[in-house]
């Protein structure tokens, strides 16, 4: 079987230099491996997502001279695998409804902060883990909250898997020489995480999960940004019965300042670089990845 990588970009902005460098890199190892490459958009969050940017994703990447398998999946066109997902983790009892706003969140650390005198503990992308406030609310109030109309998420009800499914959870690690390991995942690092949002009938964590798993993604390529999420991933994984892929996260590209490169940050754009007069020779050389263009088939 062939491997499978994929390059899952978000069209909420313009992509950048260290999307460039995650492309040719899953380019690159489909390449060298004999595998496919597709390109999935990650458009759950259809506040922030628009279709000019997803234009812009397809332009900028042809121009690089990447090659991907159609149909493109839309992670927007596809709310009902999600949903069933969801289901099979509502139906082994380890999600429950939680109607906090931030400001709940805010004031209930606040209090338990002042309390015990010691700093809240944090998850991994540096927000408090959440205070468990909805946890063990009756299932009564919880229906009639819903009824009523009250705004909800789902959270992974982490104190019920710990004894439920308390691993260990482990996944495969692998680097550009072809070497593999083997790594220990900690889920519960991220505490009760959100895995249906409010505003939206899913989360980045399920999605991604349901689709490496339909899409038979074997090799996950993408930045050290996401590399503490891997571990909720692996348990997603365990708790849906589907299969956990190798991982490779890769060093983020850092603009000269010695910072991540971000949207929010201005950072300079493929189009930008392009209308200033870049060649996407430029940016593989510049990438690490000259001098022809490694496009899979
Ligand atoms: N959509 C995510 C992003 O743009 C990447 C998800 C992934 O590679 O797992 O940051």
């Amino acid at each position: 079987m062939k491997p499978v990588f994929r390059f899952a970009p978000s069209p909420n902005g313009r992509l950048h230099l260290g999307h460039a460098y995650s492309a040719l890199l899953n380019a690159d190892f489909a390449l060298r491996l004999q595998g496919r490459f597709l390109l999935r958009i990650e458009d759950i969050d259809t506040t922030r997502c628009r279709p000019e940017f997803e234009t812009a994703i397809y332009d900028d990447l042809a121009w690089l001279g990447l090659h991907w398998e159609v149909p493109v999946r839309r992670q927007s066109e596809h709310f009902a695998d999600y949903h069933a997902a969801f289901l099979r983790l509502k139906g082994r009892g380890v999600v429950y409804p939680c109607f906090c706003t931030r400001k709940d969140i805010a004031e209930a650390i606040a209090c338990r902060e002042t309390e015990s005198g010691q700093e809240w503990p944090r998850d991994p992308d540096g927000a408090p883990l959440y205070p468990g406030i909805c946890r063990t609310m009756p299932n009564e109030e919880a229906s009639h909250r819903i009824v009523a109309g009250e705004p909800y998420a789902w959270r992974l009800d982490m104190v019920a898997l710990k004894k439920l499914a308390p691993g260990p959870y482990r996944f495969r690690r692998f680097d550009r020489e072809g070497r593999e390991e083997a790594v220990n995942a900690d889920p519960w690092r991220w505490g009760d995480a959100v895995i249906v949002r409010k505003e939206t009938p899913t989360s980045y964590h399920l999605s991604v999960v349901v689709d490496d798993a339909l899409q038979g993604v074997t090799h996950v390529v993408r930045g050290q940004d996401l590399e503490a999420a891997t571990d909720l991933h692996v348990l997603l994984q365990a708790l849906l019965d589907l299969p956990t892929p190798r991982y490779h996260h890769h060093g983020l590209v850092l603009d000269p300042a010695g910072d991540k490169l971000a949207k929010s940050r201005q950072s300079r754009s493929l189009t930008e670089l392009r209308a200033e007069g870049a060649t996407p020779q430029a940016i593989w050389r510049r990438l690490g990845f000259g001098p022809q263009p490694t496009p899979s088939t």
